[in-house]
């Protein structure tokens, strides 16, 4: 019998489903206090995701890339800076950049983890920037920007690689802001420390967003900052609402930038389950892994250094007919998406910052052969065969007999 169901990209209807009551619990207390905005919801969500990531303060914003903005704010940076992060992500972490006045800077990924290359930032820093070692200050040679800080990005679930990242800001004196945006609960181990640490724990601040598809999702906007700064975590809370830490005495112009407070209990009731969210994405990617080495000349696959436990916000695999590989899966009802198809650099957007084709060889290079493959909780190891199958038909590959699905857990 073949098994023709759709098999979705991404399943955001039944892990809610599972969780209905206690969702509109969540809902039906916010009517009966008209506590919508602020109050001991978001108060307590802040509490319990900095008590998980392992910090002392969490700041729950609107958004993620709201995080990213208010910390580039609350850190001083603005017009005539620059700020460092990598062509291969989401556009939001170069548009807070913006946001800010800052000019957003790009150095090479690493082509085994995807994310930020620490030798591209010091190749960057040491022949395109002039440092003075007397006033610490960094300046792009080209623009003749002030180079304030550097954004590596956790890109798919996994962490950049922070000891080096963070051994080179030291040294050339600049700010760590982590976008963890797709990296809720990952975890590195600092060589540096001897320790394991949690994705939002390392640099001076990190970014969250609770995207309904991230691996901690809301019903709706949501994101935070997290931060072991007192100071900074307290200049953020007033920025996110109208510069206030006393109603209608502002001590400077901020946004309206709060998480609310609907969303802040759901995304308690969330953060209950997360860790064993992740889990099951770990243990998916696992099964992919077993799955799909057999095609492993035809089709490369995600990996983990040793000094990393990646929570898989996506299951990212590389091949060279994608759009064939992409039309196999739709054929067998198989969501695909591809994260992301133009690099940032290369974007209509980003024309006015001058990159050229053939700046970023390895984002460049990926972005033409990635495919992310269907990765949420709830996934099935029955479906994650015919999606193994789906990929060996489009590749005209021979998958070798597998225990058939079902017989195993
Ligand atoms: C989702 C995401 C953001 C932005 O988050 P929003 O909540 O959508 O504003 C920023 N950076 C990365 C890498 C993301 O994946």
């Amino acid at each position: 019998m073949t098994d023709n169901a759709p098999i979705p990209f991404l399943d955001l209807i039944t892990p809610h489903e599972e969780l209905r009551s206690e969702l509109m619990d969540v809902v039906g207390k916010a009517l009966s206090t008209a506590g919508f905005i602020g109050g001991p919801a978001v108060a307590g969500f802040e509490k319990e995701f900095a008590q998980f990531c392992d910090v002392s303060h969490c700041v729950g914003v609107g958004s993620g890339t709201d995080a990213l903005r208010f910390v580039f704010l609350a850190a001083g940076i603005g017009p005539g800076d620059a700020v460092i992060t990598v062509p291969h992500t989401f556009i939001a972490t170069t548009e807070a950049i913006s946001q800010v006045g800052a000019r957003p800077l790009f150095v090479d990924i690493d082509e085994a983890t995807y994310n930020m290359d620490p030798a591209q930032l010091r190749k960057y820093l040491e022949e395109q920037c002039d440092f003075n070692r007397t006033t610490r200050k960094v300046v792009d040679r080209k623009t003749n920007c002030r180079v304030a800080a550097v954004v590596p990005v956790h890109l798919y679930g996994q962490m950049a690689d922070m000891d080096a990242i963070q051994d080179i800001a030291d040294e050339y004196n600049l700010l760590v802001v982590e976008d963890a945006c797709q990296a809720h609960g990952a975890e590195y181990f600092s060589r540096n420390e001897n320790r394991w640490r949690k994705a939002g724990s390392i640099g001076k601040a990190a970014a969250f967003s609770f995207y309904p598809g991230k691996n901690l999702g809301a019903c709706g906007e949501a994101g935070a900052v997290t931060t072991n700064d007192a100071e900074l975590a307290e200049k953020i809370r007033m920025i996110r609402d109208h510069g206030q830490a006393t109603k209608y005495y502002h001590d400077l112009e901020g946004y309206n930038g709060r998480l609310d407070a609907i969303q802040a209990g759901i995304l308690s009731v969330k953060l209950s389950r997360l860790a064993s969210w992740n889990q099951q994405r770990q243990q998916s990617a696992r099964i992919y892994e077993t799955l799909l080495t057999p095609l492993k000349e035809l089709v490369g696959l995600p990996t983990e250094p040793s000094w990393s436990k990646a929570v898989y916000h996506l299951y990212v695999v590389r091949v060279q007919a994608r759009e064939h590989l992409q039309k196999v899966l739709a054929q067998a009802n198989i969501g695909t998406g591809i994260h992301y198809p133009i690099p940032l650099h290369l974007q209509k957007a980003y024309k006015g910052l001058g990159y050229a084709a053939g700046s970023f060889p390895v984002t460049e290079k990926i972005a033409r052969e990635i495919v992310s493959l269907p990765m949420f909780p709830g996934l099935r190891e029955a479906q994650q065969h015919r999606i193994a199958e789906a990929v060996a038909e489009a590749l005209s590959a021979e998958l070798p007999q597998v225990v058939p699905a079902g017989t195993t857990a």
